[in-house]
């Protein structure tokens, strides 16, 4: 028996618990399958930015919207997210070749291992005795996110494109059906064909195309409105834009190789929006002619121009109510439009905050214990220099060993700057401070079950040097609030309970249909 995993999204191994027994997978009497780094991203991807991609998951995913047609109908090619705790299992055997064959149970499969697609790793699988191809998450129903809304990495479309293109010529030639790990399946040749080859072009085009007219002078700030899916391939359903959008997609292709600035000085430092809002309404005449042109625009359809001014509204005056009313009104409007579900979410889940701000009492989750055990203790490190306020360690300087002996590590960390480094591999005999502990019991500080000055009280962990760095250092760290404000105005009432330790891991970003 074996169990194949395709990706590094949790999506599609989160609920591995619920299908097989951890005895079972490390005895190795069932075989768990994966693509080479699969442990390192699973955990990865979604650490260093993840109170924030948590965070814009209520605007792509509309977390806080009613499920209604009015609100959340749709996450596009996934209903919803499951429940409960997040599993992670390591696997027991790594697919390392590009193309790799093997047999279990009497079933052939052929492994294309296919990086830096839809996911940093990812395979897709061909069972050449059933004639069917496993697309992973490479080919699903509709295009997926070159950009995605939430924040991650902006993935690489001609990569992508190439990948399904090989995966065409080796095995789209007699495969009879086609499935993926989110969507129907295609039958027949023709249009496993067909559907390949669409998606194979929609990706090339993206990335061509953009890159073609951003070496005519088109900008990151106007691609989206130039750039232009050739119409073959706008009247193919398995090339529509229900998950990604082509406009953003576009965005994060210029982001992608040109970054964020369009060449004009006058966005080298550009205001921030209350600042340059407040001067904006002031030069407009204040909030009444605002909302009146507003009001016009929004009654004659064009939403994105009464965007264009409410918005300025919304950030130099964030107290008027109507103003935002409006503004909510518009964004809802646009957000019935979209095609895309997740355009359609942020819009809706705009107006939402508008409306009501953020909902307080809103309580983080915990991480899973499986992924604390899955996170490199370097991820754990470079995370606390993430949380660390500079302004409480500007006069602090200090090197910790950090030593675990159970798996052998042994980590420097040191406190200069204002930055705390980490490097593996290394100590420092004249360290202000050797901390020895295994890694099995720094599980448990970072999953927030047991403090790090009680493991060294009752001599679970080991110190030599001076203690009171620990209380220095913790003294530098906060944890993140997920409810930051994303639109003027609607920052929630009420502290947020974080009694988390200092040395507790956040909850990574793993929720979604990605
Ligand atoms: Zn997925």
């Amino acid at each position: 028996m074996a169990v194949v995993i395709s990706h590094s999204h949790a999506d599609h191994w989160a609920g591995i618990r619920g299908v097989v027994d951890e005895k079972d997978v490390v005895s190795g009497k069932i075989k768990v399958i994966a693509p080479t780094g699969f442990m390192e991203h699973a955990v990865a991807e979604n650490i260093y930015a993840g109170n924030a991609m948590n965070r814009r998951m209520f605007m792509q995913y509309g977390v806080l919207l009613p499920a209604d047609p009015y609100g959340h109908v749709d996450q596009a090619i996934g209903k919803g997210v499951a429940a409960g705790t997040v599993g992670l299992l390591a696997p027991n055997v790594t697919i390392t070749e590009h193309i790799q064959e093997m047999t279990i149970d009497g079933v052939k499969m052929i492994f294309q291992d296919t990086p830096d697609t839809e996911a940093p790793c990812e395979m897709n699988t061909y069972f050449p005795d059933m004639k069917a191809f496993w697309a992973a998450e490479n080919i699903t129903a509709t295009i997926h996110n070159i950009y995605t809304l939430r924040g991650a990495m902006v993935r690489d479309a001609l990569n992508w494109s190439k990948n399904i293109n090989e995966a065409l010529y080796l095995f789209g030639q007699e495969a009879e059906v086609m499935f993926a790990s989110h969507s129907w399946p295609r039958w027949g040749n023709e249009r496993v064909q067909e559907v390949m080859k669409d998606q194979r072009d929609t990706y090339a085009h993206l990335n061509n195309g953009v890159l073609h007219l951003v070496n005519q002078g088109v900008t990151i700030n106007e691609i989206h409105n130039e750039y232009k899916v050739p119409k073959s391939l706008q009247n193919s359903w398995a090339a529509r834009s229900y998950h990604g959008d082509i406009g953003n997609n576009s965005r994060g292709v210029v982001n992608r190789y040109l970054g964020h600035w369009d060449g004009n000085p006058a966005n080298l430092i550009p205001l921030s929006p209350y600042e340059s809002s407040a001067l904006f309404v002031e030069m407009m005449g204040g909030a009444k002619p605002i909302i009146t042109k507003g009001r016009e625009l929004y009654n004659k359809g064009e939403y994105l121009h009464a965007i264009e001014i409410l918005n300025k509204l919304a950030y130099g005056n964030p107290g008027n109510q109507e103003g935002k009313e409006l503004l909510a009104d518009c964004y809802e409007q646009m957000g019935y439009q979209q095609e895309s579900t997740s355009l359609r979410n942020a819009f809706l889940a705009g107006a939402f905050e508008l409306r009501n701000g953020i909902p307080a009492g809103a309580s983080p989750k915990s991480s899973g214990p499986d992924l604390i055990k899955a996170m490199g203790t370097g991820l754990w490190l470079d995370f606390l220099g993430i949380r660390m306020v500079s302004e409480k360690a500007k006069d602090l300087e200090f090197s910790i060993n950090l030593i675990t002996p159970d798996n052998g590590e042994k980590y420097l960390i040191e406190l200069s700057n204002s930055t705390l480094n980490n490097i593996e591999g290394f100590n420092d005999e004249n360290a202000d401070l050797t901390i020895t502990i295994n890694r099995t019991d720094l599980d448990l500080v970072m999953m927030g079950v047991k403090t790090l000055d009680k493991m060294i009280a009752d001599g679970t962990a080991k110190t030599s040097g001076d203690v009171s760095i620990i209380e220095k250092l913790k003294s530098t760290l906060i944890h993140f609030d997920l409810r930051f404000e994303i639109l003027p105005g609607t920052v929630p009432v009420g502290e947020q309970q974080l009694n988390r330790n200092p040395f507790q891991q956040d909850m990574p970003a793993v929720i979604g249909a990605e």
